[in-house]
């Protein structure tokens, strides 16, 4: 675990940490009062923190049965679990496509 470290004052102690919604950890520094976030970005599967942020391709089916890439957002890949898909996509440079596809 990274040590984590008040960005205002260095205080490393006295640190009050909630966790969100998202996944993140809203932190109070009772030191400085300073309040800050810092996002936990882990894999559910293995738990490393070595994660590489991939695009992926949103799908919709257009006319017929064509599918067709409309935008991409940004997913995170463990290394260590997905290392063939972070491969293929540093290969081909294009966004991988989605677990699901439009079926209807
Ligand atoms: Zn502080
Ligand atoms: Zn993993």
């Amino acid at each position: 675990m990274n040590e984590i470290r008040c960005p205002a004052c260095g205080e490393t102690e006295e640190l009050l940490g909630e966790s969100d919604a998202e996944g993140a950890i809203t932190i109070t520094c009772e030191s400085c009062e300073a309040v800050f976030r810092r996002g936990i970005r882990r894999c559910e599967r293995c738990g490393t923190d070595d994660l590489y942020d991939a695009p992926v391709a949103v799908v919709e089916k257009s006319r017929g049965s064509q599918l067709s890439i409309v935008s991409t957002v940004t997913r995170e890949f463990c290394w260590v679990c997905d290392r063939d898909l972070i491969d293929a996509q540093r290969r081909s440079r294009r966004p991988l496509m989605p677990d699901e596809l439009p079926t209807t």
